[in-house]
């Protein structure tokens, strides 16, 4: 699956440069996550299938998104 561009920039503006993690499972953060996004960010589809669209993606910080990672393959 590929995210373009666009999507990309509409996301990280939509975010305001800021993670959008509000994940219980991440330790470092316990409502949404205060983390700058940075050149390392990635868009996480909420529902794995689910379309490439802002309403299926949520801007995440390196951190946050290497924890996705981790839950996926329990
Ligand atoms: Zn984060
Ligand atoms: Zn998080």
């Amino acid at each position: 699956m590929t995210i373009s561009k666009e999507t990309r920039q509409k996301l990280y503006e939509r975010a305001n440069g800021q993670c959008e993690c509000t994940m219980k499972e991440c330790s470092h953060h316990t409502e949404r996550c205060s983390h700058k996004l940075g050149p390392e960010w990635d868009a996480h589809h909420k529902v794995t299938d689910g379309p490439d669209d802002l309403g299926n993606l949520i801007a995440m910080c390196a951190t946050c998104h290497k924890n996705t990672r981790t839950w996926g393959k329990r």
